[in-house]
């Protein structure tokens, strides 16, 4: 299974990882991969930058090294009404937003309460990925959360860091199994993601893919597979 693109990953911006946006691009461009996408963390996370980082991807270059490359940011859920922390004057300007649940953000509810909280932010038209929805330090419904996906256009995240042993996650493997199954019940699309941290990270997919090919997840849902459905992600919702 040939994956061609990564669009869940951290630069030294986050303040948490630990390469550059070159040197991520090298790195994806050494795994294969046709497009690359950035998506470093928003304003609520200790060390995340300013808003005006987000607002001058301009300069960055639309084809580098051969890849194709695109602007994305991952927002925090800040609540059970599905606040996140990105002004809407720059989330428009992005090609893409992932919005995800952590733990400085984002205080867990109940099952349904964490739901909604995704549910809702889903609502916003800017949003287009919702990141490692695997996590039982806020579980989620993944069933009802497939169903509402697939119909609002929405892609659920299968997080390869999630897979791996020594995340901080809880039950990854178990829940992206899960989910898997849900959205294949619900015919809900769904995008891989290294979540990398570090270049190293970036462009590998092994756990993901054995994970896809365990269930047998059906390849007309599966957007790695073929460059032309980036525009699942980037062309506008709603
Ligand atoms: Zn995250
Ligand atoms: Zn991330």
């Amino acid at each position: 299974m040939k994956l061609l693109f990564d669009l869940h990953t951290h630069t030294m911006a986050s303040g948490h990882a630990y390469s550059t946006l070159q040197e991520n691009i090298a790195a994806a461009a050494r795994a294969g991969l046709e497009a690359y996408g950035f998506s470093d963390h928003t304003s609520g996370l200790p060390g995340a930058p300013h808003n005006i980082w987000f607002d001058n991807f301009k300069v960055i270059p639309r084809q580098i090294e051969g890849l194709r490359i695109l602007r994305g940011a991952e927002v925090n859920v800040l609540d059970f009404e599905g606040h996140y922390d990105l002004e809407e004057s720059i989330a428009k300007k992005l090609d893409y937003l992932i919005a995800s649940l952590h733990s400085h953000t984002y205080v867990s509810g109940t099952r349904q309460q964490n739901t909604q909280a995704l549910l809702k932010a889903m609502e916003s038209p800017y949003i287009k990925i919702i990141g490692h929805p695997d996590d039982d330090r806020y579980p989620v419904d993944t069933d009802q959360l497939a169903r509402a996906a697939a119909e609002m256009g929405v892609l659920l995240e299968l997080n390869n860091s999630s897979l791996k042993p020594g995340c901080t996650r809880i039950n990854g493997p178990a829940n992206a199994r899960q989910m898997l199954l849900d959205c294949m019940r619900h015919g809900t699309r769904v995008v891989v993601n290294t979540d990398s941290h570090i270049s190293y990270d970036v462009g590998r997919f092994a756990e993901a893919i054995r994970l896809l090919e365990e269930v047998r997840f059906p390849q007309e849902l599966l957007a790695n597979l073929d460059l032309a459905r980036l525009d699942w992600i980037t062309r506008p919702r709603g």
